[in-house]
Order: structure tokens, then sequence, then C-alpha cells
């Protein structure tokens, strides 16, 4: 049975990759320290003995006794208001924690996927936005801490592929959605649809003409896996093209939850808030051929369906 690590196990991503190895038939070995993370995402693996779990803050020293063929590293902070609320632990994760990782691939011989971002493009020029993309970060705004941690996590993770020979993927993740995300993590989909069925003013940031492209988490995840057993060691957008505006996303939630007293508000614009983003995904397509399958009505309704249960 083959062995696979994953960081930030208890998280949204995390928790359904886990799924996935399990079904796959791996033995996945759960690593979190709990920051955003919630044990409850994955508390129905605790009963198989092909799982388990370790709480540890991957910052720190990591040690995992035995054998390990894969690593995926998606510990951190991943929203907004989480980073901004926890800037020095977001900025370790990405950059001592990954070192960490790396350290852990090169003595167990693994191969080694790193979760990387679109927000490694910012407040992008470049529309949409293609690999080659360099990006237009400011370093010192209120994302800095974790723009510039993945912009790290991507070089030390290619210093290890060209200086150790160690198999390395990178995926750069675009916002992506669906169940066990948290209510109240901040992003703009736990927030209007909780806004939504309590029946309160959606909280539209600026005038709404921002730009942001959807994936469902299902494809996300099949994406990962088909990257991390390709052969592609450089950096894969994976994401859903289907590009909405901020504002006719609200409009959108609304009419799903048909809530009457469920208005629209207007709230000031957070700092470096990118205007624009939409993944340019031809080389997901060539060479993983993968593209979403998940229309943003498919996924929307079985969110919903979650988000109805918990708020
Ligand atoms: N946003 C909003 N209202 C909210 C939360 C977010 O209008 O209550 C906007 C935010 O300003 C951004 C977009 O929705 O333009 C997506 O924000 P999110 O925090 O989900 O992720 P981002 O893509 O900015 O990392």
């Amino acid at each position: 049975m083959k062995r696979v690590l994953i960081t930030g196990a208890a998280g949204f991503i995390g928790s359904h990759l886990c799924d996935r190895f399990i079904r796959e038939g791996y033995h996945v070995i759960g690593m979190d320290n709990l920051l955003t993370g919630n044990i409850a995402n994955i508390e129905h693996l605790f009963a198989l003995s092909n799982f388990e779990f370790y709480h540890h803050d991957v910052s720190k020293f990591v040690h995992v006794p035995d054998t390990l063929d894969y690593i995926l590293h998606f510990a951190s902070p991943a929203s907004p208001i989480d980073y901004l609320k926890m800037p020095i632990q977001t900025l370790k994760v990405g950059s001592l924690g990954t070192h960490n990782l790396l350290g852990l691939a090169k003595s167990k011989n693994a191969r080694i996927l790193i979760a990387s971002t679109s927000e490694v493009y910012g407040d992008p020029l470049v529309h949409p936005q293609h690999e080659e993309y360099w990006g237009n970060v400011n370093p010192i705004g209120p994302r800095g801490v974790y723009d510039e941690a993945k912009r790290f996590q991507e070089a030390i993770t290619m210093a290890y592929h060209t200086y150790h020979g160690l198999e390395t993927r990178i995926v750069r993740i675009f916002n992506t959605y669906g169940p066990r995300m948290r209510v109240d993590d901040g992003r703009v989909l736990p927030a209007f649809f909780a806004q939504a069925i309590r029946g309160e003013g959606l909280t539209v940031f600026g005038n709404g003409s921002q730009t942001r492209s959807f994936c469902y988490i299902d494809d996300l995840v099949e994406g990962i896996y088909r990257l991390l057993l390709s052969d592609y060691h450089l950096p894969v957008n994976i994401g859903n093209p289907s590009e909405t505006t901020i504002l006719e996303f609200a409009k959108e939630i609304i009419e799903l939850v048909g809530n009457d007293q469920a208005k629209i508000i207007y709230n000031p614009l957070p700092i470096d808030d990118p205007k624009q983003r939409k993944p340019d995904i031809t080389l997901a397509k060539k060479i993983l051929d993968w593209e979403p399958k998940v229309s943003r009505t498919e996924g929307l309704k079985k969110s919903y369906v979650y988000f109805k249960e918990i708020v």
C-alpha cells in the first residue's frame, strides 16, 4: 500500500484530498495543527486502519516513521481574513513548513506536491492568467504575507528539484468552493450563503465589478490527483475559467436561496483586492487531460445543501 502524507488534512481542501486518497487505496497520514482546520472534516476517517492523524505544526521539524511515497503540502491559513489575523503563522507555514517538508521528502525519497495559488499573480495585469506570467504582487501589503510565502514556496521547491533532483509538483489553485468551507472564514462564498440564508444583507465589497472564477472542489481534487501522478514539475494552474463579477455572484446566491429578506449592501473594497482573476488552463488540458466538469449552477446547488445544514 502506497503511503501519502497530507498536511492541512483537517482543512477544506486537505480533507477532500484525504477522502480521495483513501478511496484510491492509499495509506493516508493526515497532519494538521488545527489552527484553521476542523477535526470534524476528517472524523469519519478515524475508524479506518489506513488512516492516521498527527496533530502537528509543520513549521516545526516534521517526523513521520517508515516510508513515504508522496507528500501533499496543503497546510496554511487560506482566506484573506485568516492570514490578516495570523500573518506570522502564514509566513512560517509557507516558508519554514515547506522547507521541513522538502527535507522530509528528500530523506524519504518521496515525491512532493505543494499547494500554490493564483495569489502568486497578485492583482494581475495579464488576463486570463497563464503560468508564464510573473505576477503583480505588493510584498508589504496585507496580502503579502500569503502571496510572498507562496512565491517563496515555489522558489524553494524548484531549488530542491534542480539542486537535489527531488520529484516535485506545484499546483496553482484558483478560487475553490464546496462543502467543508468554514462559514466564518471570510471568503465570499461562505459569507454570501450565510447572509442569504439568514436573510441579512450580502456584503459586496467595492462596487462588485471585480471578477473571480470559481471551481468546485471535486474538480480541483481530480486535477491535483492527476498532477501528482504526472511527470510535469513546473507550476500548473487548476481552476475553473468560468468568470463572474462578485455582484453577479451575489445575485446568483440570492436567487438560489430564495430569501426575500436578503439584499445587497456595499462595503469598502479591501486593500490590494485583485480586480480580475481567471485561470488559463491550456496547460492542464494538455498535460493532464483535465478540465472542470461541474458547472457553477450545479456546484452552488451542492454547496447550498451543505450550508443550509450548518448556518
Ligand atoms: N468579497 C465580498 N464580500 C465578502 C467577502 C469577499 O465582496 O463578504 C469579495 C472580495 O473583496 C473579493 C472576492 O469577493 O473581491 C473574493 O474574495 P475571497 O475572500 O473569497 O477570496 P480572494 O479571491 O480575494 O482571495
